[in-house]
């Protein structure tokens, strides 16, 4: 070869070379400084722990439809506002149901000695009429031979309808932070197998029982809390029924005790001794506004403006305790990262957008509803109506039978997702939601966050809070993962999620991995890379 030629060669392959990268995204890499700068605003003015302690201490638990839940609304807008974020809306997301307030609870041993009791009532059921004073009936109802041998006898009665439930020495540590084994167990991906199908129906179904409690009359029912359940701490939520429990009028009031006690009252009884109990609670159901509402602001972009990069967490709680890790933590770790982002005076291309979600304990209300009001639902509308039962059975596919999506046009115009909720425990990682190609693009954006702990990509997905309606209908939604602490067993839907269970420096390092994360995605030349669907996607016309 001519010396001519080789170099006619080498500019060619120059202009090639050039021409291929500069029709390319840049690569991905961290923006090293402007984490630093996160950082800085984030450690040394915070403002997470103070926010947090107005809505737990103040606001207190947050059950969808109540009184409280419209103040923390307000609240929040205020909030968003003062941090000089944009479109700050308290949006409609959907019908809930019936909103539900406690107002005062009141259980006592009075015979054969005395003891207060410490109890909680269970979510959307009614109080009683007035003061109940009487014996206990232990009353466990499992078949419909159950249901004959107590007919007629509930009347009035306070009905104990559980087992006592044991509380032995656990000699485990109460927190943990993940090891790194653990990590190493989250990083290798099972493969999924589908299981075989154990499930059985109880003879005595849910609503077969809710009526029966009815139609009996009874005065109180009263279950033992159960799961780790030692030292006072009471597990209380409204897990049952599929979660209908907020869309069913009149149940029977129901309250859930504290383990010891229901159990030392258990053995008083075995004893054939009387036992004396006074109970009296007063909740509310409101029914006027059915309708729910999230919360959501921006710090609007600029030359990709129409494009969107969303963060959030869930608004709701349940009752026990004030719902300060489940999950007032996940909001204001999202209310401060706009906080810092906006203090720092940041321009991001892309409109960054954080979101409070209303009923996620009740089955994702506020993030569903964003999702197919914003940008679209399948043709069975699986978002909009969802078959929990038929999720449940249709093993990976939560699409169900739905035949393609039918996108908004801003489901072209999202780029990703991030969630927080679970618990108050620092972020270690991300789960990817089997998206292999946000892999090498998170592992940039993670490498400044190397040295506050944060090393892991989960390819395997993670369930159970609201970045599922977006990863549904193919939006990258990605739910953190985070140090357990002692969020389970001990604070998880209890009466101990109170602020005093924060880990303020846990939060405050969530809010700056947080506030990267939706900085690098906002900044982005491209959007995220969406995964494969099985089903097409039809855009709305
Ligand atoms: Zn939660």
């Amino acid at each position: 070869m001519k010396a001519h030629r080789l170099l006619a060669s080498a500019v060619l392959l120059a202009l090639l070379v050039f021409s291929l990268g500069y029709s390319q995204a840049p690569p991905d890499k961290a923006d090293t400084q402007m984490v630093n700068r996160i950082w800085e605003e984030a450690v040394n003015r915070s403002r997470l722990m103070k926010d947090l302690s107005y809505l737990t201490d103040v606001i207190g638990p947050r059950i969808p439809g109540s009184p409280a839940m419209k103040k923390a609304y307000d609240w929040a807008a205020a909030k968003f506002k003062e941090y000089g974020l944009e479109n700050v809306t308290i949006e409609p997301c959907g019908p809930f149901g019936l909103g539900w307030s406690n107002e005062y609870i009141s259980v006592h041993m009075t015979a054969p000695s005395y003891c207060p009791i410490v109890a909680y009532p269970v979510p959307w059921t009614l109080g009683t009429r007035g003061k109940i004073i009487g014996q206990p009936v232990l009353a466990i109802i499992k078949t419909k031979a159950d249901m004959a041998k107590y007919k007629g006898k509930l009347k009035g009665a306070i009905v104990f309808t559980t087992p006592p439930h044991p509380t032995p020495p656990v000699y485990k540590p109460l927190a943990r932070r993940l090891s790194e084994q653990d990590l190493k167990q989250i990083i290798e991906t099972p493969i999924p197998i589908k299981p075989a199908d154990k499930s059985s129906k109880p003879e005595v179904s849910w609503d077969d029982l809710v009526a029966y409690y009815r139609t009996e009359g009874v005065g109180v029912l009263v279950e033992s809390s159960t799961g780790r359940s030692d030292y006072g701490t009471v597990h209380v939520d409204a897990y049952e029924g599929n979660g209908k429990d907020n869309l069913t009028p009149g149940q029977s009031p129901k309250i859930i005790m504290a383990a010891e006690q229901y159990a030392r009252i258990c053995r008083i009884m075995d004893f054939q001794v009387p036992v004396t109990l006074e109970v009296e609670v007063r909740s509310t159901l409101y029914d006027k506004d059915r309708q729910g509402y999230n919360v959501v602001a921006d710090i609007p972009g600029t030359d990709k403006k129409d494009e969107l990069v969303m963060l959030g967490g869930h608004f709701d709680s349940w009752a026990g305790g004030t719902g300060a890790v489940d999950d007032a933590s996940g909001c204001m770790v999202v209310l401060e990262a706009m906080r810092v982002l906006k203090a720092l005076g940041v321009k991001p291309r892309r409109t960054i957008r954080a979101a409070f979600w209303l009923g996620e304990e009740e089955g994702f209300y506020g993030s569903r509803g964003y999702v197919f009001t914003h940008f679209g639902d399948t043709d069975k509308k699986i978002l909009e109506k969802p078959d929990w039962e038929a999720y449940e059975e249709n093993w990976r596919n939560p699409l169900g039978d739905s035949k393609k999506i039918i996108a908004k046009p801003d489901y072209d115009k999202i780029s990703g997702y991030f969630n927080y909720d679970n618990g108050s425990g620092r972020i270690r990682g991300i789960y990817i939601q089997e998206n292999f190609q946000v892999r090498p693009i998170f592992e940039e954006w993670m490498k400044p966050l190397r040295d506050i702990g944060v090393t892991t990509i989960a390819l395997q997905p993670t369930e159970g809070t609201d970045h599922l309606p977006f990863d549904y209908i193919g939006i990258p939604g990605f739910q953190f993962i985070q140090d357990p602490i002692d969020y389970f067993p001990s604070l998880h839907h209890t009466n101990q999620d109170v602020y005093d269970h924060c880990s303020a420096e846990d939060l405050v390092q969530s809010a700056v991995v947080m506030a990267a994360f939706v900085y690098h995605t906002a900044m982005r030349e491209e959007m995220l890379p969406r995964k494969p669907l099985p089903i097409p996607v039809e855009r709305a016309k």
